[in-house]
C-alpha cells in the first residue's frame, strides 16, 4: 500500500478509532503533576512556554484511573482504556490460588494491545521513552524492535540499550547527557531531551514520554525544587513545539502532603487493623504502590486492597472501617471494580481509600521510612485524580464531556484543530 492510503486511515485499537498523524504527535506523561505545579512556575516567570501554550492551545483538566498510581495510569494511557480492560491495577496483586503476591510488571499481566503497537503495525514510525525501566517493557509491548520504525528505552537503562532490543544504539551520545541517578530530577530531564532528539533524528508520527516523580514526591508546587523542575520542562515543551509537533501533556495523578504538623507521615495502618479483629495474618493488605523503588515514598499511598479470610464478615468490617477518621471510602469488590473500572480477578474482597492528608500501611513495622528525607507527599487515593490536559493546539471538546488522562491519544489525534496542520 502506498504512503498515501496509510495516511488517509485510522487505526482502530480497542474499540477506539484514532486518525494517523499528519504532523508528528507527542503524548507526555508528567508523572505527578499534579494541578498547581505548572501554574506557579508560569506565575515565577519560569515556564514562558507552558504559558504561551495553555493560553493559544489547550488548557484542560482530565481524571486520572483508580488507584491514581503511576502502571494502572500509564497503562491506561497508552492503551485508551481502564484497568478493567488491560488487567494493570497496581504494582502487586495477590494470587489467591498461589498464595503468592506477584508483580504486575510483567508485559504478561497485560490483556490489551497498546496504541502505540496499533499503529506500528499499521505501518507508523514509534517512539516510546520512560523514566523507570519497570514500565519500559509494559508499554513497549508487542512492538518489533526488527522493523526499523519502533524505539522503545527508558533513561534508567539508557547505557544498555541495544538496536535488537530497543530500536536504537548509543542513545547517550545521541541524547547528549550522562546516564542519571535513578533518584534524580535528571531522570526525567533525560526523556524530554531524548523525545527532542529523537523527534529531530526520527521523526517519529507517534511518540509517547513518561517522566518519574521524584521531584513531586519531595518539593509542593511553587517551591523552589519544584520551579527549577518546570523550568527544565518548560524548555524542552518549547523545542518539542518549535520542531512542529502536535504536543499534548498530561499527568498519571496528581500529588499531595500526606504528613502531620511535625513532619512524620500520616498513616492508617491497616493490617494491624485487621490482625487485631481477625488474628494476625488472617487478611491480607496489599499496597498496590509497592513497588522496587520505594525510597521517595516509603510504599506508603491512599490506596490499598485487602483479601480476607473465608468466612469473614466483610459487610461488618466494611462498616467499622467507613468509621475511621481519615478513610473515605471503604467498598467490597464488586462495587470498587465498578466505580473504578478495575479487574476483579487482581482486586481483593475490599478496596480502601484514605482522605487527602492520610495514607494507608500495612504494619508500622514492616514500613521503611529511612529514605524519606522530607515529609512525605503521596497519592493514589480520590484526592490525587485530576490532571492537567495541556495541548499546543486548539482541541474540540464536547460539551459535557469528562476527559480522562487515557483519552490523551484521543485528544492529540483526532480533536486537534486541523487547521495549520
Ligand atoms: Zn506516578
Amino acid at each position: 500500500m502506498t504512503m498515501q492510503t496509510v495516511r488517509d486511515r485510522q487505526v482502530t485499537v480497542n474499540g477506539r478509532d484514532y486518525r494517523f498523524p499528519r504532523t508528528p504527535t507527542v503524548a507526555v506523561c508528567i508523572d505527578g503533576s499534579e494541578p498547581g505545579y505548572i501554574e506557579a512556575a508560569i506565575a515565577a516567570g519560569l515556564a514562558p512556554n507552558l504559558d504561551r501554550l495553555m493560553r493559544t492551545g489547550a488548557n484542560l483538566r482530565a481524571r486520572s484511573v483508580i488507584p491514581s498510581f503511576t502502571n494502572p495510569n500509564n497503562i491506561s494511557i497508552i492503551t485508551g482504556v481502564p484497568p478493567a480492560v488491560h488487567g494493570i491495577s497496581g504494582n502487586y496483586f495477590y494470587d489467591r490460588a498461589a498464595g503468592q503476591e506477584v508483580m504486575m510488571n510483567d508485559a504478561r499481566f497485560l490483556r490489551a494491545p497498546t496504541i502505540m503497537a496499533a499503529f506500528h503495525d499499521a505501518g507508523a514510525r514509534v517512539a516510546v521513552v520512560t523514566a523507570k525501566d519497570k514500565l519500559r517493557t509494559l508499554l513497549g509491548k508487542g512492538l518489533d524492535m526488527g522493523s526499523g520504525r519502533a524505539i522503545a528505552f527508558s533513561s534508567e537503562r539508557a547505557d544498555r540499550v541495544t538496536l535488537a532490543e530497543n530500536g536504537i544504539a548509543e542513545v547517550l551520545d545521541v541524547v547528549g547527557m550522562r546516564l542519571p541517578d535513578v533518584y534524580s530530577a535528571e531522570l526525567s530531564e533525560f526523556v524530554f531531551a531524548a523525545g527532542v532528539q529523537l523527534l529531530q533524528r526520527h521523526r517519529p508520527d507517534l511518540m509517547y514520554l513518561s517522566t518519574t516523580d521524584y521531584v513531586q514526591h519531595k518539593a509542593a508546587p511553587g517551591s523552589a525544587m519544584a520551579n527549577s523542575f518546570y523550568a527544565m520542562i518548560d524548555r524542552y515543551v518549547g523545542a518539542l513545539d518549535d520542531a512542529g509537533a502536535v504536543l499534548a501533556l498530561t499527568a498519571d495523578h496528581g500529588m499531595n502532603d500526606k504528613h502531620r504538623a511535625d513532619g512524620s507521615p500520616d498513616v492508617i495502618y491497616l493490617q494491624d487493623w485487621f490482625d487485631e479483629r481477625l488474628g494476625a495474618g488472617a487478611a491480607r493488605v496489599i499496597l498496590p504502590i509497592t513497588d522496587p523503588y520505594v525510597l521517595h515514598h516509603g510504599a506508603l499511598g491512599s490506596f490499598a486492597t485487602v483479601y480476607l479470610p473465608q468466612g469473614a464478615d466483610r459487610a461488618g468490617l466494611l462498616d467499622a472501617l467507613r468509621r475511621i477518621s481519615g478513610i473515605i471510602l471503604a467498598l467490597d469488590r464488586e462495587a470498587a471494580c465498578e466505580q473504578f473500572e478495575l479487574p476483579p480477578d487482581r482486586t481483593g474482597d475490599i478496596v480502601v481509600i484514605s482522605a487527602r492528608e492520610k495514607v494507608l500501611g500495612t504494619s508500622a513495622a514492616r514500613h521503611d521510612l529511612s529514605g524519606l528525607t522530607e515529609p512525605l507527599r503521596s497519592h493514589g487515593g480520590v484526592t490525587e485524580q485530576e490532571v492537567p490536559m495541556i495541548v499546543n493546539r486548539r482541541v474540540s471538546v464536547q460539551a459535557g464531556r469528562v476527559l480522562r488522562n487515557f483519552d490523551v491519544f484521543d485528544v492529540a489525534l483526532n480533536l486537534v484543530d486541523q487547521g495549520g496542520r
